[in-house]
């Protein structure tokens, strides 16, 4: 299995982290992607990873450059020059050949909108430098839905790709991004009753999905409400085995080789 979003360089880690790597070792885990949320995320997974370099050979930890849209505005309250610096920050670290991705960026409308305009300007930032780049871009998306779509669809010239992490949206939300060249992240949430993705997911093709935690949030069920950890992928798999009605082998297999596509592993 691929965890293709878990935040394991945060502190939340630092107690137990040799823990959560033997256990995502145990469980099958064979790659960690880890999303950048601000501007020292990129140290705190280098020295993650130098720190079990050669000690497993899985799970492999791989890190990915970007600033969260809810960190988005202390970056432009600090530096009037902060879409410049970030745009060759972005490409200056994302040129580094181990780094996945370009993310996690995105539209968070949940907590305030005050700084809609800087979220927005700092996703076009973060999707300019991935097609310079030619790496994939991880999409967070809270309450947003119409704009980011708008902010994809705009810069969508053949040449753009990504995930749209942690899907929360309808079928014809699916749909769109999947047409917009957008994979789905599919994580804890899928386990949720009442939370309504497992019957959207249930319409959308296994080829366009791919498995996340998002650790250490959105906890599965039977964990729910505890620390999330990538071993609990396996839930995840699970319960979109039921709801695809495949073998879970199946959909780690699918799931898998769509990652593994979309990242280079
Ligand atoms: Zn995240």
């Amino acid at each position: 299995m691929i965890d293709t979003h878990a935040h394991i360089f945060l502190e939340d880690y630092s107690d137990d982290i040799q823990l959560i790597i033997n256990r995502a070792q145990e469980c099958g885990i064979k790659h960690i992607l880890m999303p950048g949320i601000d501007t020292s995320s990129v140290d705190k997974m280098d020295a993650l990873i130098t720190r079990f370099s050669g000690q497993t050979q899985f799970p492999r930890l791989h890190p990915m450059v970007g600033i969260h849209p809810c960190d988005v505005l202390t970056l432009a309250e600090k530096d009037p020059l902060w879409l410049d610096r970030l745009y060759n920050m972005l490409l200056e670290v994302g040129s580094r050949k181990d780094i996945v991705a370009i993310g996690e960026t995105g539209l968070d409308y949940y907590w305030s909108t005050d700084g809609v305009d800087d979220q927005k300007r700092s996703l076009e930032q973060h999707i300019l430098a991935a097609k310079a780049l030619g790496k994939p871009i991880v999409l967070h998306n809270r309450e947003s839905t119409a704009d980011l779509l708008e902010i994809i669809e705009a810069h969508q010239d053949g040449n753009l790709r990504g995930v749209w992490h942690c899907f929360n949206g309808s079928l014809e939300e699916g749909k769109r991004a999947i047409e917009l060249g957008l994979h789905l992240g599919i994580g804890g949430v899928i386990t949720f009753k009442n939370a309504g993705v497992a019957e959207v997911v249930a319409n959308l093709p296994l080829r366009s999905l791919i498995l996340e935690t998002d650790s250490p949030y959105l906890t599965p069920t039977p964990f729910r409400g505890k620390r999330n950890e990538p071993s609990y992928l396996s839930y995840v798999a699970e319960k979109l085995s039921l709801v695809k009605e495949v073998s879970t082998e199946e959909v780690v297999d699918q799931t898998s080789g769509n990652a593994r596509m979309l990242f280079g592993l």
